[in-house]
C-alpha cells in the first residue's frame, strides 16, 4: 500500500487533516470519499445554462474568529467581502433576522431605543427572563419572549426539525444573536467572506499536493477496493469522517440526523428576491428557506435576465440518505456516549468532523478541529509509532 495514513471522507475536516500531514509531516496520505466529488458537503458546481455557482447541498457561508484557521484558509483561496444578511417572512411581511431592533420595532409597530425593547423582552419572556434553560423552546422565550419567539422561532423550527423544542438542546438557538441595534449581520465573527473561485476550487487546491491521493466513488464499507475497513484496519492508521454510528454497523442504534431536500429552478428574471436567503418563518408552506445563489456573488458577471433559486426542505434522515444536522435529543446523546467509548477502544482510528463526532460543527470549526487533532493528537502518536 502506498499510503502511510487514509483518511476518510473529503470534506473540510478530512481534506485539512490530510493537507497537514503531506505537507508538515511529508506523510503519503489517501483520502477516500463515497461521493463522486471532494468536499463533502461544502462542495459547489456552476449551473451549465447561467454559469451561477450553487452550493450543492445548501449555502455555504464562511467566518471564523480563529486567527489561526483564517490565515490557514487563505492559503488555498482569496475571500470576497461578502457580508451575510438574512430576512424573513412573517405572516406576509419581511423581516430583518437575526433578530434586532428592526425586527421588534417592525414586529410591534413602534420605535423603541434599545433599553425600551430590553424591558419589552424581559416581561414577554416571562418568568424565563434571566435564566439559563438548557432547551430551545425556553432558550428562545428567555432571549426574545413569548410573541417573537411564537412568530419567528416556532414555526421555523418545527418545520427544520420536526422534534419538540423541548427536546431540542439551548444551543441550536444560542447560534443566533440577539441584538438590541439596528445591525442585521448575521454572523458575529471577525472574518468572513466567500472564496472568490469558489468552494470547489479552494478544495481542490487543499488537495492538491503531491503527497495526497484522493480517490472518489469509495466507500470505506465496500470490500471491493484496497482501502475498505477489511483491508485496512491494523495495517494504516485511520482518520474517520463518516459517520459514528455507521462505523460500529449500528450497535448502539442509529444516531438522529436531519437531511435535507432541495428544489432547484432556473428563472427567467434577473432577481427573484432581492437577496441571497429569505426564510420562511410560518407553516404555511413547507420548505424553510429559499437560496438564490447570484447574490452570494455580486462581484461576479452574472447574466442579468436569468436566477437559479433553491427552496429548501428539511426532515429525518432515512437510511440513504445524507446526513445534515444531528438532532441531539437526549435519547441521541446517551447513544454518543457509548460511540464514543467504542471509539476509545480503536486503536488506530481517530474520528473527526460534524459526521464522525456527531457535532454541529460550522466549516471553520471542523478546519479547526482537524488543525488541533493535527497537532495534539497525530503529530504526537505518528511520532511514536501509534495512533
Ligand atoms: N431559526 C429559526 N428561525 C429562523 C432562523 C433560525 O427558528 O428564521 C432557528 C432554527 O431552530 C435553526 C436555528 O435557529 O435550526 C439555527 O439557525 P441557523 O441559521 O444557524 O441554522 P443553519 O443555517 O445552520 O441551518
Amino acid at each position: 500500500m502506498n499510503a502511510d495514513l487514509l483518511v476518510v471522507g473529503s470534506g473540510f475536516f478530512g481534506l485539512t487533516v490530510a493537507e497537514r500531514l503531506a505537507e508538515e509531516l511529508g506523510l503519503r496520505v489517501q483520502v477516500i470519499d463515497r461521493r463522486p466529488h471532494i468536499g463533502g458537503n461544502a462542495y459547489s458546481e456552476d449551473e451549465p445554462t447561467t454559469g451561477i455557482e450553487v452550493h450543492r447541498y445548501g449555502a455555504h457561508l464562511f467566518h471564523t474568529s480563529n486567527e489561526r484557521v483564517w490565515e490557514y484558509a487563505n492559503r488555498f483561496t482569496a475571500f470576497t467581502d461578502y457580508v451575510h444578511r438574512v430576512y424573513t417572512r412573517h405572516d406576509g411581511e419581511v423581516f430583518p433576522m437575526p433578530i434586532n431592533l428592526g425586527t421588534i420595532n417592525q414586529f410591534f409597530r413602534a420605535a423603541y431605543g434599545p433599553e425600551e425593547a430590553k424591558a419589552l423582552i424581559r416581561e414577554q419572556a416571562g418568568e424565563l427572563a434571566g435564566t439559563d434553560p438548557q432547551n430551545l423552546n425556553d432558550k428562545g422565550i428567555q432571549l426574545i419572549g413569548r410573541p417573537l419567539y411564537e412568530a419567528f422561532i416556532k414555526h421555523y423550527t418545527a418545520k427544520q426539525w420536526q422534534t419538540d423544542p423541548m427536546d431540542l438542546p439551548a444551543a441550536v438557538i444560542s447560534r443566533l444573536p440577539v441584538r438590541y441595534t439596528y445591525d442585521n449581520r448575521y454572523f458575529n465573527d471577525t472574518h468572513e467572506g466567500l472564496p472568490v473561485d469558489g468552494y470547489t476550487a479552494w478544495l481542490e487546491r487543499m488537495a492538491d499536493h503531491p503527497r495526497i491521493e484522493v480517490a472518489l466513488d469509495t466507500d470505506f464499507f465496500d470490500d471491493a477496493h484496497a482501502f475498505s475497513r477489511s483491508k485496512v484496519l491494523g495495517q494504516l492508521p485511520v482518520v474517520y469522517t463518516g459517520p459514528v454510528d455507521r462505523y460500529f454497523d449500528f450497535a448502539e442504534g442509529e444516531l438522529g440526523w436531519r437531511t435535507l431536500d432541495f428544489e432547484q429552478e432556473v428563472l427567467q428574471v434577473g432577481d427573484f428576491q432581492g437577496t441571497p436567503v429569505m426564510n420562511y418563518a410560518d407553516d404555511d408552506v413547507a420548505f424553510t428557506r429559499i437560496h438564490e445563489f447570484r447574490h452570494f456573488h455580486p462581484e461576479r458577471d452574472y447574466p442579468t435576465d436569468k436566477t437559479v433559486i433553491m427552496r429548501e426542505f428539511s426532515r429525518f434522515a432515512e437510511s440513504g440518505d445524507e446526513p445534515y444536522y444531528p438532532v441531539n435529543t437526549a435519547h441521541d446523546r446517551e447513544r454518543l456516549l457509548k460511540y464514543r467509548d467504542l471509539a476509545k477502544g480503536e486503536r488506530d482510528v481517530l474520528f473527526g468532523g460534524r459526521l464522525g463526532t456527531y457535532k454541529y460543527l460550522d466549516m471553520h470549526m471542523a478546519i479547526g478541529a482537524a488543525l488541533s487533532m493535527v497537532d495534539n493528537k497525530l503529530v504526537p502518536a505518528l511520532r511514536a509509532g501509534s495512533t
